[in-house]
């Protein structure tokens, strides 16, 4: 025993050791006194603590502040701060603790953090959670960095975790963290969340691309090296110090690409980016990036439409870099990026990247458009009307989008989602601009509120003082600041509508001896079917429902004791399915009801998780299912953990679609439907078969016992002729 705390004191020791030389080029003199300071509170206040894995507490954060320091290059604020994250939530430290040793910005900084954590194994909705986060993000971006550390070292060591935790942990990453590294342009650690998350969310799947990668590795680096080799020799001459190396997508974009692109590993194993990394001065990294764009695409010939320039305009998030995608030997498509040292860090590290380089003049442009960034989803969250949930659709939407720049008539520069519409612009401009917006002149012509900007547009708004918004501009704005000021303005309108709706109804049920009372308001909402008072108001107040026709006393007295059939028994039932047990499904000696999600038609042998509906029910999901992660990501605490039972249900059949693509050819529909029907013996539920230009997609429903047996039935299709290509797909929507 003792002799274990000796060896564990020796490796805290190191561990801090380590933090403190990651983080020796941000620090300042002083500094190491108030990093041990916070070090030494830590360590004695999680003292009696353990992590699931059975280490001392301690490790955890020291390894989130040694992230922060050495992977996103945070300083010693964020250092400390990351030392002390989980105190004020785990232990008997207070913040007052922490303002009186450390200072008020650390106390905020730590007050954000615990925020963020502390609401997490409420029942309350995820998406409440996020939108809690964010606006603490809003208010010190370092929070965000922090927690998003926090995140990569729980998910790095997330084997410690029961299955269930895994998976809402896992999906929550993907659905929130992933986007938001990727919007703060933390691409290093955005890619390795990406990983970590499926992981665990599909771990079959990510063994067998991964070993796949690994079996592919040495042609895809002969290949590399064959590319380079010209290039180098012409670089040489240039005269500029370069780095130059391959590097494979990684396992998630892999696994993406095959998704949306439906293709398989042999299609896409070899994609892999080139990057070209410039030693230049400030002064001359430009032009250096584009001689070296000369140099390569004299010996490669590029594909006109994929030169991406982002070295004359950064993304928002601080990204520089050119891209080109040139044909290379063996005709195969190849990127390159080409980037200064500076760009580099900026790109793997982000936003703090930016600190390193203060002398340079990009810098101060860069970390502005940040900033605006932040201060929009500070407005955004602040001003949101709409739900929860539907506030984090959207705002992860924005996350993701591509941007587009336009110009007002002025020539000041403006950044957009990809998609956005002159209405957005108008909006991005002024609230009231986008309000009273009647049209755009776009480099000069006349175009509609629905015209999507285009890179490089001249944008002048035309407003009106009579226009004010409606209710079809949300179609087609695209931008979260439009749609909630939108939202709102629609919002206000209805309710002056519904005030005086109010004012009528309330005379009638005066005069009729009626009271105004939340209890009778629930009888007359319960019995027109609406959603709420203002709803209710708003159809009076607008003549939509005639207030003369409401027969007050029949609505009021007589429904008195009118009850709704079935709501007590569901109650019940939820209770039976006991969320922490596992259910197997298909196994009769268990009673529970469960239906499988048309979203994903799981079958036998899927890997699946079972998500507790409002209904009560439990709906059985494939773990890759989209609307599954977003389920659980927002929902956790509905998760129910499930599997098949292990004598599959052999008497029962099951739904699957697949998609067959490939090329037109006599004889083949029959071809497809003999294999399926005669030698198969496969029930087909429905088919369907296009053809264009030579081409074909077919759908067909069919019945299959198992995974196994669909697998084999796909197989047999694939083999029909070798353009052919089968997958399993999902197809209806299902929300919940
Ligand atoms: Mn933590």
């Amino acid at each position: 025993m003792k002799n274990e705390n000796l060896s564990e004191n020796k490796e805290i020791v190191n561990k801090y050791r380590q933090l403190l030389r990651v983080s020796k080029w941000s620090r300042e003199k002083g500094d190491v006194i108030i990093i041990r300071k916070a070090f030494e509170m830590a360590m004695e206040s999680h003292s009696q603590m353990r992590r699931k894995s059975g280490e001392p507490y301690i490790y955890h954060p020291i390894a989130v502040a040694r992230i922060a320091a050495e992977e996103i290059g945070l300083g010693t604020t964020s250092i400390v701060c990351a030392l002390l994250h989980d105190v004020v939530e785990d232990t008997d430290v207070t913040l007052d603790d922490i303002r009186e040793e450390f200072g008020d910005k650390e106390a905020n900084i730590i007050d954000g953090l615990t925020k963020i954590s502390g609401v997490y194994d409420t029942h309350s909705p995820q998406a409440e959670n996020f939108r809690k986060m964010l606006l603490t993000m809003a208010n010190d971006v370092r929070v965000i960095l922090i927690k998003l550390c926090d995140r990569l070292h729980n998910m790095r060591t997330l084997e410690h975790m029961s299955d269930k935790g895994q998976l809402k942990i896992a999906s929550e990453t993907n659905f929130i963290y992933a986007p938001l590294a990727h919007r703060l342009g933390l691409y290093a650690i955005k890619t390795e969340l990406e990983d970590l998350s499926l992981k665990y969310t599909q771990p079959a799947l990510y063994q067998d691309l991964k070993h796949q990668l690994n079996a592919t590795k040495e042609q895809r680096n002969r290949y590399i090296r064959s590319f380079i080799k010209p290039i180098k020799v012409e670089l040489e001459e240039l005269g500029v110090n370069y780095e130059i190396k391959g590097r494979p997508k990684s396992i998630y974009s892999i696994y993406s690409k095959m998704i949306s692109k439906k293709l398989e590993f042999e299609d896409v194993y070899d994609l892999f980016a080139i990057r070209v990394i410039l030693d230049s001065e400030p002064e001359d990294e430009k032009m250096d990036c584009w001689n070296v764009y000369s140099i390569i695409t004299g010996i490669f010939k590029p594909n006109p439409e994929r030169l991406r320039d982002w070295i004359s305009i950064p993304k928002s998030n601080g990204y520089e870099s050119l891209h080109t995608t040139v044909m290379g030997p063996k005709g195969q498509w190849v990127e390159v990026q080409i980037r200064s040292k500076r760009m580099d860090a900026i790109a793997e590290k982000g936003y703090a990247a930016h600190w390193k380089y203060k002398q340079h003049k990009n810098t101060q442009e860069s970390s502005n458009s940040l900033d605006n960034w932040l201060k929009q989803i500070r407005e955004i969250i602040e001003n949101q009307e709409s739900n929860a949930l539907d506030f984090l659709d959207e705002f992860k939407m924005n996350l993701y989008a591509k941007e587009v720049f336009a110009f007002t008539p002025k020539g000041l520069l403006k950044k957009l989602p990809k998609g956005s519409t002159s209405l957005d612009f108008a909006f991005d401009i002024h609230t009231e601009v986008g309000a009273k917006c009647l049209g755009a002149k776009v480099n000069g012509k006349l175009v509609p509120l629905s015209y999507e900007i285009q890179n490089g547009d001249q944008v002048e708004i035309l407003t009106s003082a009579k226009q004010k918004p409606n209710k079809d501009w949300l179609s087609f704005v695209k931008t979260s600041k439009a749609k909630n000021k939108i939202k709102q303005s629609l919002k206000d309108e209805k309710r002056a509508v519904a005030s005086i709706g109010k004012e009528s109804l309330s005379r009638k049920m005066k005069n009729s001896g009626f009271e105004y009372t939340t209890q009778n308001l629930n009888k007359l909402v319960r019995f027109f079917d609406v959603d709420d008072e203002l709803e209710l108001n708003y159809k009076i107040g607008s003549g939509t429902l005639d207030k003369e026709k409401i027969k007050l006393h029949d609505i009021l007295i007589e429904t008195k004791s009118v009850h709704k059939p079935g709501t007590d028994r569901r109650e019940t039932k939820t209770e039976k399915t006991n969320p922490s047990k596992e259910l197997i499904i298909g196994d009769a000696s268990i009673n529970f009801d469960y239906v499988l999600a048309a979203c994903c038609n799981p079958i036998p042998g899927d890997q699946v998780v079972g998500f507790i509906t409002v209904g009560g029910e439990v709906k059985i999901h494939q773990t890759n299912c989209k609307n599954a992660q977003n389920l659980m990501s927002k929902y956790g605490y509905r998760i129910i953990k499930a599997r098949w039972a292990d004598q599959a249900i052999s008497t029962e059949y099951f739904e699957a679609t697949i998609e067959i693509t490939g090329i037109d050819s006599l004889g083949l529909v029959s071809k497809v439907t003999d294999i399926i029907s005669k030698q198969l013996k496969v029930n087909m539920k429905s088919i369907s078969f296009e053809s264009l230009d030579g081409t074909f997609v077919g759908k067909l429903k069919l019945n299959v016992s198992d995974k196994h047996h669909l697998e084999q039935l796909m197989s047999e299709l694939s083999g029909i002729d070798q353009y052919i290509k089968v997958n399993r797909v999902a197809l209806e929507h299902d929300t919940n």
